[in-house]
């Protein structure tokens, strides 16, 4: 594929106008002023539009687009009670797949190339991502609330051995299957050492909630006389490489503890303000060298997958909380949405336009109201862009999404199904 006239932002918000880009194998071969010479395939006029990294959703549970706007202002435990954990104790794994089928369209058409999920029934997850050509880092999150049982009787255990056993590594490696403890309040230390030790065993990275809220933050500290992050240090989790979605209750220690032992953050900002559990301090983890990337969280708690809008609300909650209109700044939030959640799943080679990267990448109409003028393209994508103006979304060099069309996904027989199955559901 080449695609001529078109700007370029790299993941570090650098622009360069009037590109031509050939992509070759998946990757990209050519990123250059001129029209390299070979048979590229279908030639691509860019018309001026803007490419830029895929957008990498670093947490999120897919499935539960199921429950969007199914409990919405209302206190975190009645939501979680009364509303989700009764609705996902009747999901079938059908019902997963139609939801992570819808999740992974409105990924696709708002510009993200790879997510990181944490959920149960994972194989349809997996299913419907290969079929679909997003990549995943796929988790089944592990809780247990019986202090008899042990990592190992735990059907998450079997769960997750399945799991990497027929999806690691599958689709020429989209499909990247992790460990996931699903936090500390859900699980005991021994359990997180277990987790840690599977991990390790079968080279997998590590997905986590980490002080998402004050409550937990504050009944770990005294169950243990630690916090969580201190839990998990010492149950040897932080030995891993290690994605921690939240972080919002940190304490200073903590943050020092995640930054020398290369955590990296996963900030949700626009669930933690809809479910009030709070502001992650980023600038302050910044500063002290942890990584941060960006995740939206589940539709129920957001209520959308747009990663165009949390990488506003983490720029404009990091300027509102410190009084600063310099702090976390375009560039720097635009990394995070791109090289540095790549990095987190264990993709160095995705997450930038760069030759020999995998080709992830999506083209933003220029013309677009929201676009225009064009004093700066990264204010343009960072302040004022959404999902809708998305044109064109690529996959290792394959086209997924174009001008409104799903080339992968029958976007029409998911409407009706995923209908179908929440009535069902209800019904139950
Ligand atoms: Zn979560």
């Amino acid at each position: 594929m080449l695609i001529t006239n078109v700007d370029i932002i790299r993941a570090d918000g650098t622009a360069q106008k009037d590109m031509s880009v050939a992509v070759k194998g998946g990757r990209f071969a050519y990123i250059g002023k001129d029209i390299p010479p070979g048979e590229w395939g279908e030639v691509i006029d860019g018309g001026g539009n803007i490419l830029i990294p895929g957008l990498v959703n670093s947490h999120t549970h897919v499935p539960m687009t199921l429950m969007r706007g199914y409990g919405d202002d209302m206190p975190l435990e009645s939501w979680l009670f009364d509303r989700i954990f009764p609705f996902e104790d009747k999901l079938s794994a059908e019902d997963v797949y139609w939801g992570s089928l819808l999740g992974i369209a409105e990924m696709l058409s708002s510009g993200t190339t790879s997510f990181s999920d944490m959920y149960f029934h994972c194989g349809s997850i997996a299913k419907a991502a290969l079929e679909s050509g997003i990549k995943c880092n796929i988790s089944r999150g592990v809780s247990c609330f019986d202090d008899t049982k042990r990592f190992v009787d735990l059907p998450a255990y079997a769960e997750m051995a399945e799991l990497t056993g027929e999806f690691h590594k599958q689709g020429d490696g989209r499909i990247l299957i992790d460990a996931a403890p699903h936090s500390e309040y859900t699980t005991r230390p021994d359990i997180l050492a277990d987790v840690a030790d599977f991990a390790a065993a079968n080279s997998l990275r590590v997905q986590v909630h980490l002080s998402e809220t004050s409550k937990e933050h504050l009944e770990c500290v005294g169950r243990h006389g630690k916090t969580p992050a201190q839990v998990m240090k010492d149950s040897g989790l932080f030995e891993l490489p290690v994605t921690a979605a939240h972080c919002v209750w940190l304490t200073d220690s903590d943050i020092e503890l995640l930054a020398e032992n290369g955590v990296t953050v996963a900030h949700c900002p626009q669930s933690n303000l809809k479910l009030a559990s709070g502001v992650a301090r980023v600038s302050q983890m910044k500063n002290a060298g942890v990584k941060v990337a960006i995740g939206t969280d589940s539709a129920a708690s957001n209520n959308n997958l747009d990663i165009f809008e949390e990488i506003r609300a983490a720029s404009l909650l990091a300027k509102g909380v410190s009084l600063d209109p310099c702090a976390l700044p375009a560039h720097e939030v635009f990394y995070m949405a791109t090289k540095a959640g790549a990095a987190a799943q264990g993709r160095e080679d995705c997450g930038d336009i760069a030759e020999g990267y995998r080709a992830d990448f999506v083209m933003m109409n220029s013309k677009r109201i929201s676009m225009t003028p064009d004093h700066n393209p990264l204010s343009n994508i960072v302040y004022a862009a959404s999902g809708a103006d998305v044109e064109m979304t690529v996959v290792d060099g394959r086209v997924l999404y174009r001008g409104g069309e799903f080339l992968t996904i029958d976007v029409e027989r998911v409407l009706y199904q995923v209908k179908r199955c929440v009535q069902l559901l209800l019904a139950k």
